[in-house]
C-alpha cells in the first residue's frame, strides 16, 4: 500500500477494479519520469547521443517485457493496447479468406476480441464460432466439435475479464495449429496473475495491455511467432518502417520494428518493463488467491448474493449479482463508501447473454488489498441489505 502515491493520499480508499486497470506503484512512477527527464528523444536513425539512449531504452524495454513472458525480443512488437493489436491481427493476419472459412473465439471474450473479427467476417462472409463457457463450472465447454478444416484463426481469452476464469487453452491451441489455423490468445486478464511462456502455450500472438500489469496506458506487449511475423504485412503504415519510397509504392523493412510505425511511446515501454521487474519481485500469488478464496467464502455466505461460476483457476476476480439489487446500485452504495468496483457487462456481453444473466457486480484484486479491506467491503454490503433488502 505504501508504494501507491494514491492509497497515502487516500488511505480510506478501496480499489477492487484491477482487472480495469491497475494503480502504479512509484517505483514505475519514476522510471517514468526519469525517461522523460533524462533521456526523452525520438528514437531509430537519431544522429545524437540523446536519440541513441532513447533507443536503447525502448530496445532494453522490449528485452525485458520478452522475456517476462518467454519470449525473444525479435518477436515483441510494443503498441499502444491490446485493442489496437487485436485490430491490427484481425486486419492483417495472413489468410486468403474464402466465403464460409471460420474464425474460433469464446463468449468469454471481451469485445476487444470479438468487434475485429465481426467486421472482417462481414468483409468476407466467414463464419463466426463461439466455444460456450460452463454455465455450472465456468471453464472453457467443448470446442472440439467447433474445430474444423474451415477454422483458419482461433482467438481466445487466456482468463475471463468477469469471472477471473483462468481457462486451459493449451489443448485448443495444439489441436487448432495442428489444422493449420493462425492461434492468437488474449492475455488483458491473465498476464498479472500467471506466469506465460508464450513457447509452452502454442499460440501465434499473444497479447497484453501494460497498464493491467501495473503500469501506465499506451503501452502493450505483442507477441507474434516468427512464421506469423514474417509472413504479416504492417498494421499501419508510416515512418520508421521503410526501406524506400516511391511515388506510388513502398518497400517495408522486416523484423518485428514494422509493427511500430511512427514514433513509439518510449516512456510508456519504459515504465511497464520497471512494472513486470516489480511484479516479479512481489510475492502477492498466494496472498491474493487466499484473499479470493475469503471473499468468494463469505459471498456464498449470503443468500441473497449470487456468484458467478469461475472455473477450476481463477485471478483474483469475483463477480455476482443480486435479484434483491441492481448491480448498478450496489456499486453506487459501494462508492458512497470509499469502495470502487465496477458494475455491468464489462464489455464482455456475449457471456452474460449465454448465461441469462443481468448485469454483474465485479470484484478485482490486486497488489494493495489486504484481508481487513475484504471485511469493510462485506461489512458494507450487509449495510446496505440491512437498510433497504431485508424486508
Ligand atoms: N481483453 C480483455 C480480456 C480485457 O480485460 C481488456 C481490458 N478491459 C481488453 C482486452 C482491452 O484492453 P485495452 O482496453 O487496454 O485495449
Amino acid at each position: 500500500m505504501n508504494q501507491f502515491a494514491l492509497f497515502r493520499e487516500h488511505p480510506q480508499l478501496i480499489y477492487f477494479d484491477s482487472a480495469a486497470t491497475c494503480q502504479v506503484p512509484d517505483v514505475v512512477m519514476q522510471a517514468f519520469t526519469d525517461y522523460y527527464q533524462q533521456h526523452h528523444a525520438n528514437v531509430h536513425r537519431a544522429s545524437h547521443q540523446l536519440g541513441r539512449a532513447a533507443t536503447s531504452a525502448l530496445e532494453t524495454a522490449r528485452s525485458t517485457l520478452a522475456s517476462f513472458i518467454g519470449a525473444s525480443a525479435a518477436n515483441v512488437a510494443l503498441l499502444p493496447s491490446t485493442t489496437a493489436a487485436l485490430n491490427g491481427l484481425a486486419q492483417q493476419v495472413p489468410v486468403k479468406w474464402q466465403a464460409g472459412d471460420e474464425i474460433l473465439l469464446s463468449t468469454a471474450e471481451h469485445h476487444a476480441n470479438i468487434l475485429p473479427w465481426q467486421r472482417l467476417a462481414n468483409e468476407h462472409q466467414l463464419i463466426l464460432r463461439y466455444i460456450p463457457i460452463d454455465p455450472e463450472t465456468g471453464d472453457l465447454g467443448d470446442w472440439q466439435a467447433l474445430l474444423n478444416e474451415r477454422t483458419r484463426v482461433v482467438s481466445i481469452t487466456a482468463a475471463s475479464n468477469i469471472t477471473g476464469a483462468l481457462f486451459s487453452i493449451t489443448p485448443l491451441l495444439l489441436a487448432a495449429q495442428a489444422r493449420g489455423a493462425w492461434t492468437i490468445v488474449d492475455a488483458a486478464q491473465a498476464a498479472a496473475h500467471t506466469s506465460i511462456q508464450v513457447t509452452e502455450l502454442h499460440c501465434d500472438a499473444l497479447v497484453f495491455s501494460t497498464h493491467k500489469v501495473y503500469s501506465v496506458n499506451g503501452c502493450a506487449v505483442v507477441y507474434l511467432s516468427d512464421a506469423l511475423r514474417d509472413s504479416m504485412a504492417p498494421f499501419q503504415v508510416g515512418g520508421g518502417i521503410v526501406q524506400r519510397v516511391t511515388f506510388t509504392e513502398a518497400e517495408f523493412i522486416d523484423g518485428i520494428h514494422k509493427f511500430e510505425a511512427g514514433s513509439p511511446n518510449t516512456a510508456a515501454a519504459v515504465a511497464a518493463a520497471t512494472a513486470v521487474t516489480w511484479l516479479q519481485k512481489q510475492k502477492d500469488v498466494a496472498h491474493l488467491a487466499q484473499l479470493r478464496q475469503q471473499l468468494v467464502r463469505e459471498l456464498h455466505q449470503r443468500p441473497w448474493l449470487t456468484v458467478l461460476p469461475s472455473g477450476a483457476h481463477a485471478t483474483p476476480t469475483v463477480a455476482f449479482y443480486s435479484d434483491a439489487f441492481q448491480a448498478f446500485d450496489i456499486a453506487a452504495w459501494l462508492d458512497q463508501h470509499q469502495i470502487a468496483v465496477r458494475a455491468g457487462h464489462h464489455c464482455a456481453q456475449l457471456l452474460l447473454q449465454q448465461w441469462q444473466l443481468p448485469a454483474v457486480v465485479r470484484v478485482s484484486l490486486g497488489a494493495y488489498n489486504t484481508a481487513s479491506q475484504i471485511t469493510r467491503f462485506l461489512e458494507t454490503l450487509d449495510a446496505g441489505w440491512a437498510l433497504f433488502g431485508s424486508d
